[in-house]
């Protein structure tokens, strides 16, 4: 299995880098986890429209959703695709969602009311059940956020990634992860700093410390703000962790082995 990251930003894009976005790849399957804002021109560095087999949606977040957007006029209008709705897979309430977003962005000048569905094929996933797409096997669980977010464990023919999208410290998701190859898990908290964020999501202090409780080997740290302390944010999840850990960037590629991460 590969990840590919295609952003790594928090809320507002760093310079040079989208937001949430990561390509996970196995044969000839691709998955996209998330389409946050600047993630879609790296995402169409590495694969074309017509190979991806669906995307999935952690939470309703903007940082997350919004290159829904132009994936939708490229689906529909790009040259040489084949025409086809793309499954996508949206947490509970996403696809009214969806439709509110079309009708601000379609301005009258497309039809709102098929404005997704005729280039999607939208679902809303049942968080309880997991879900099959290829080989790939995708359990949820909540996170601990302002708005529901859920966190995926994408269990692969031979390996495991986490990705942990939006979340506050919760002891829930140290099970959740538990022995994965690779564990995607957000730094948004900027190092040595208090603020209203900390309910709703961590530092790389606590990032490290629950890649070590996860017992993972490998972990990619995202969703972190380009601060002039961002070369120390690595430097804090090592604290508790011993493993390799890797800050998100467009383009970083890592294989897993299901033996050790490797990049
Ligand atoms: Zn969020
Ligand atoms: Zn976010």
């Amino acid at each position: 299995m590969h990840l590919v990251v295609l952003g790594g930003s928090a809320a507002c894009p760093n310079p040079g880098q989208g937001c949430s976005g990561y390509l996970v790849l196995e044969g000839d399957a691709a998955l996209l986890l998330d389409c946050g804002p600047g993630t879609l021109p790296q995402l169409l560095q590495h694969i074309s429209l017509d190979t991806l087999d669906a995307v999935i949606i952690s939470h309703l977040h903007q940082d997350h959703v919004l290159d829904l957007v132009p994936l939708r006029y490229g689906l529909k209008y790009a040259p040489g695709l084949r025409r086809r709705r793309l499954p996508i897979w949206l947490p509970p309430g996403g696809r009214r969602y969806l439709d509110e977003l079309a009708r601000v962005v379609s301005l009258g000048s497309e039809r709102s009311d098929d404005f997704f569905t005729e280039t999607f094929e939208i679902q809303e996933y049942d968080p309880r059940h997991s879900l099959q797409v290829r080989s790939w096997s995708i359990l949820f669980h909540p996170t601990r956020h302002w708005v529901p977010c859920w966190a995926l464990r994408i269990e692969g023919r031979q390996s495991t990634i986490a990705y942990l999208a939006d979340t506050g410290w919760d002891n829930s998701l140290i099970s959740f992860a538990q022995d994965v190859d690779l564990l995607i898990v957000e730094a948004t908290i900027p190092p040595d700093v208090e603020n209203g964020a900390r309910e709703g999501h961590l530092d790389a202090v606590e990032a490290g410390r629950l890649a070590a409780l996860a017992r993972t080997r490998h972990v990619v740290l995202t969703h972190y703000w380009a601060t002039p302390d961002v070369p120390t944010v690595v430097l804090q999840a090592t604290r508790h962790f011993g493993g390799h850990v890797d800050l998100a960037r467009p383009g970083l590629t890592i294989t897993i082995d299901g033996q050790r991460g490797q990049r």
